[in-house]
C-alpha cells in the first residue's frame, strides 16, 4: 500500500504557493509599514509552556494537542498557537523588562481537530504580539492594523469585526461566579460539553452553537454587566478610537474566546464567505500572562490570522492580481537548437524585468511543442531567439502584435510594451 499524507495535513503545489506566497508578502509589507518586528519561535515546546498559558482546560490543551515523549525523555507538544511560545521566547531572550516590544510571526500550528474545508491539523497563522503597552492606544492600533491588511489582501468588504471586554480578572472570577449560579438549575439542559464546561471552563458556554443551550445562555447575566470600572473605561476609550480612525466594529458580548489568558479586549474577524470557518483572525489582550509564565508583570495584547482561511478567502473574493497565477512572464526559446542565444537573452531580461518570472524552454523537441508549452505556463509571449542573424522575436501568446528586431532593441521594445507591468506584479 503506498504511503499517504497525514489526514489533515495538506500538500501545497505551485499554483497554491504562488498565491500562499502573495498573501505573506502583503501582510508582511503591511507588519513593515508599522513598524512591526519579526521573530520565529520553535514548532516545539514543552507542554508545560502550554498547559500554563492556554489553560489546562481548553479544548486546545485538553483534546487537540500533539504531545510526545521525545527521545530524552522530555514531554513536547506540537505548538498549537504562537501567543504562548513567543511570550517564552521574548522573556527568554531579555525583552520585556521596561521595554516595548512590536512583534510579529508566521508558520505551522497544529491542532488535532476535525478537518474539513478551512479546518486543518497543520494550519498557518500570521501573528503579532505587543509587549509593555498597556493603554487603549495600541488596542486601536492593532485592529486598525488588521483592518489594514484586509484592505491590502482586497478583502476588506468580505470581513467583519466584533470586539468585546473580558474585564480584570478579578471581575471576571466574580462573574464566573454568578454565571454558574444561573447555570446550575438548567445543568441537564445543556449540551454535554457545556456540562463539563459549567466545572472547568463556564464562560465558553456563553459561545456554544447548540441551539437549546444557546436558549439558556440569552438570559443569563451579563459579561458587560460585570465589567469593573478600569476596563470598561479602556474599553470605551478603544472604540472611540476605532470610531475616529474610520473601522468599522460591532460590539459582541458572546465573544469570550477559548484560551485561558485573555483579559480586558478580545476581538474576532469573520467572514461569510467561507462557509462555517468563517474566523479568520482573532486575539486580545493578556496582561497576566508574562506573569503566569514567570516573569515580571507585563501588559500584552496580540492577535493570529489564519493564512489558509486568508488565501480561500482572497479566492472567494477573486482578489489576486492576474500576475500571481502567472508562473513565468516571458518563455525563452531557441528557434532552432541553440540554447546558448537563448539563455543569455533570458538573463538580459531577468536583469531588465527583476523579481518577474524568465523561464527558459529546457529539453529540446519540436518549435509548435516548444510553443505550446510555453502557452501553458501562463506567460505574456515567446522569446524567440535566432542565432543565425542575432534577431529575436517577442511572439504574445494573447492579444498584440509581433515584435521582431535585433536582440539589443528587445528590452526598450517589451519596457514599452508592458510599461503597466509594475502594478501587475505588485
Ligand atoms: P485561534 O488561535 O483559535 O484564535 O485562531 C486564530 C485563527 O487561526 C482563526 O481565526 C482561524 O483563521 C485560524 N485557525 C484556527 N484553527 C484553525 C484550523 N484548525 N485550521 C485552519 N485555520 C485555523
Amino acid at each position: 500500500m503506498k504511503i499517504q499524507s497525514i489526514r489533515g495535513m495538506q500538500n501545497l503545489l505551485p499554483a497554491q504557493t504562488r498565491r500562499w506566497r502573495w498573501v505573506e508578502r502583503v501582510i508582511a509589507g503591511v507588519f513593515d509599514g508599522y513598524g512591526y518586528e519579526q521573530v520565529r519561535m520553535p514548532m516545539l515546546e514543552s507542554v508545560d509552556l502550554f498547559k500554563r498559558s492556554v489553560g489546562d482546560a481548553t479544548d486546545i490543551v485538553e483534546k487537540e494537542m500533539y504531545v510526545f515523549e521525545d527521545r530524552g525523555g522530555d514531554r513536547v507538544a506540537l505548538r498549537p498557537e504562537g501567543t504562548a511560545g513567543c511570550v517564552r521566547l521574548a522573556e527568554e531572550e531579555g525583552l520585556l523588562f521596561n521595554q516595548q516590544q512590536r512583534l510579529w510571526y508566521t508558520g505551522p500550528m497544529f491542532r488535532y481537530e476535525r478537518p474539513q474545508k478551512g479546518r486543518y491539523r497543520q494550519f498557518d497563522q500570521i501573528g503579532a504580539e505587543v509587549f509593555g503597552l498597556p493603554g487603549p492606544d495600541v488596542d486601536a492600533e492593532l485592529l486598525v492594523l488588521t483592518a489594514e491588511i484586509w484592505r491590502a489582501l482586497g478583502v476588506d468588504d468580505a470581513v467583519r469585526l466584533e470586539i468585546n471586554s473580558m474585564g480584570s480578572p478579578e471581575a471576571r472570577a466574580a462573574y464566573r461566579g454568578r454565571l454558574v449560579g444561573y447555570l446550575e438549575p438548567f445543568r441537564d439542559e445543556l449540551d454535554e460539553d457545556s456540562q463539563r464546561r459549567l466545572e472547568t471552563n463556564p464562560l465558553r458556554i456563553l459561545d456554544s452553537k447548540v441551539p437549546r443551550t444557546q436558549e439558556i445562555v440569552a438570559a443569563a447575566p451579563r459579561l458587560a454587566d460585570a465589567l469593573d470600572e478600569a476596563s470598561r473605561t479602556h474599553f470605551d476609550a478603544v472604540q472611540r478610537l476605532l470610531d475616529q480612525a474610520g473601522v468599522d466594529f460591532e460590539v459582541n458580548h458572546n465573544i469570550v474566546r477559548g484560551l485561558d489568558y485573555y483579559t480586558g479586549l478580545v476581538f474576532e474577524w469573520t467572514t461569510d464567505a467561507l462557509g462555517s470557518q468563517g474566523a479568520v483572525c482573532g486575539g486580545g489582550r493578556y496582561d497576566g500572562l508574562v506573569e503566569q509564565l514567570g516573569g515580571k508583570p507585563t501588559p500584552g495584547i496580540g492577535f493570529a490570522i489564519g493564512v489558509d482561511r486568508a488565501v480561500l478567502l482572497c479566492e472567494a473574493r477573486q482578489a489576486f492580481p492576474a500576475a500571481v497565477d502567472r508562473r513565468a512572464l516571458f518563455y525563452v526559446m531557441p528557434r532552432a537548437a541553440d540554447t546558448a542565444a537563448a539563455m543569455q537573452t533570458a538573463r538580459q531580461l531577468r536583469a531588465a524585468f527583476p523579481g518577474e518570472g524568465v523561464l527558459l524552454h529546457l529539453g529540446g523537441g519540436k518549435f509548435d511543442k516548444r510553443i505550446k508549452r510555453g502557452l501553458a505556463t501562463g506567460a505574456l509571449g515567446a522569446v524567440i531567439t535566432d542565432e543565425a542573424d542575432g534577431t529575436v522575436e517577442f511572439r504574445p501568446f494573447s492579444e498584440g502584435d509581433r515584435i521582431e528586431c535585433p536582440v539589443a532593441a528587445l528590452v526598450p521594445l517589451l519596457r514599452q510594451r508592458f510599461s503597466q507591468l509594475t502594478e501587475l506584479s505588485e
